[in-house]
């Protein structure tokens, strides 16, 4: 079997939704310039269909055995990395040979072992993963050693929602009355809000254990955005709220940062992270250091499913559990439902991210009553809806 043809297409497709999509958006790093942290959520655009223009870069790595393996999304830079630095590498190689092309993609690009490069190579890794399901005629998963069960629990991730009080009490009964049994919020406020700022976070955090009532999970997600005062003051002040975890409250560098928290918070709340670091290699120094309690890698991002499975081992043998960041649901199944719940206990949905991410497919993942169930596709499950696609761009 042959790599034929590597290819980036931009999808363009109409997405029906009441509004815009963002009610809200996330603090960002850059927050700390009161002219970023002004500007409020990019919308999208406004079709004259009245739906909401969706626009994804999805990548098909084709063969000469009539399989084409398929991940989604990209962004446009990770797009040309592939395009543009790994195509040449995978044309006419064994797509079933995912350690040698991991491991040509990673020596090839010695500025690829974080941001761009790996991005471009996770996906890759992704996309062969669909092959290899599709060729031998089973789910991903079940080459990996799966099914361990047959659904797993989902959290969901409430990024874009209102903040307001009455939104954030309604939109919490809502999830909870789907069977979610864990929140995730993302909190505007941060350092330069002061202790009027930990004050919003904890009113949040308050509205929803009301909400919830007293079973529900609770996680708050800074994005990179706090630092040790303000995430210090948070855990102490919403400590009786019983938050489950707080993640990325610092930036993904600062592992001094992480070292110093962890000391400080004395295990009052859990800190994750692991999202914006990649590899084995990054997540090792992490776990060396202990500066986390929970691993969060993403396989779009930080490796592809082959390098996941190597993290999970080390995450394991750390004693931690890794709960794959949510930005590729399909990706996500393929770890999970071939990890121990004990590694992998639950998988993050993203409510407003995930729909749109999956706006093309024919069958997307959905929770039902607060659960993912095992896919039963073979692959990664990618077949897209063509009825969907009002315009396909391929991508130089
Ligand atoms: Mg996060």
């Amino acid at each position: 079997m042959k790599i034929t043809d590597v290819r980036c297409v931009e999808y363009t497709g109409s997405m029906p939704h009441p509004g815009p999509l963002w009610e809200q958006r996330l603090r960002r790093p850059a927050d700390i310039y009161p002219d970023v942290a002004a500007i409020g959520p990019r919308q999208l655009p406004e079709r004259e269909d009245g739906g909401l223009e969706v626009r994804s870069i999805f990548l098909h790595v084709d063969t000469d055995e009539q399989v084409t393996g398929t991940t989604a999304v990209l962004s446009a830079d990770q797009a040309q990395c592939v395009m543009g630095t790994l195509r040449p590498l995978l044309i006419g190689a064994d797509p079933l040979a995912t350690e040698k092309l991991w491991d040509l993609g990673y020596r090839s690009m010695i500025h690829g072992r974080a941001g761009t490069g790996m991005l471009a190579l996770s996906a890759v890794d992704c996309a062969l993963w669909d092959v290899r399901g599709q060729y031998f005629g089973v789910p991903s998963h079940v080459l990996l050693g799966g099914p361990t069960r047959d659904d797993v629990p989902a959290y969901v991730s409430t990024l874009g929602d209102s903040l307001a009080v009455d939104d954030v009490a309604r939109r919490t009964r809502e999830l909870v009355e789907a069977g979610f049994r864990g929140i995730k919020w993302f909190p505007r406020w941060g350092p330069d809000h002061g202790h009027a700022g930990v004050g919003k976070v904890v009113e949040l955090v308050a509205t929803v254990r009301e909400a919830a009532g007293p079973d529900v999970e609770i996680m708050l997600d800074a994005w990179s955005s706090w630092d040790i005062p303000f995430t210090v003051a948070v855990a102490r002040e919403t400590e009786a709220l019983r938050l489950r975890w707080i993640e990325e409250p610092l930036p993904a560098d600062d592992t001094a940062g992480y070292a110093s928290l962890r000391r400080l918070l004395g295990g009052r709340v859990q800190i994750a992270g692991g999202e914006h670091e990649y590899t084995r290699w990054g997540i090792g120094r992490l776990l060396r250091e202990d500066l986390l309690d929970l691993y969060q890698a993403d396989p779009h991002w930080g490796g592809g499913i082959s390098e996941m499975t190597r993290i999970g081992a080390l995450v394991s043998a750390a004693g931690r559990p890794f709960i794959p960041h949510g930005q590729s649901l399909q990706c996500n199944a393929a770890l999970t439902f071939a990890a121990s719940p004990g590694l992998i206990p639950e998988m993050e949905y993203l409510r407003r991210l995930a729909p749109l991410y999956q706006h093309f497919l024919a069958h997307p993942i959905r929770p039902e009553g607060g659960r993912i169930a095992a896919p039963t596709a073979s692959g990664l499950g990618m077949s897209l809806a063509a009825d969907r696609i009002l315009d396909a761009r391929p991508l130089g």
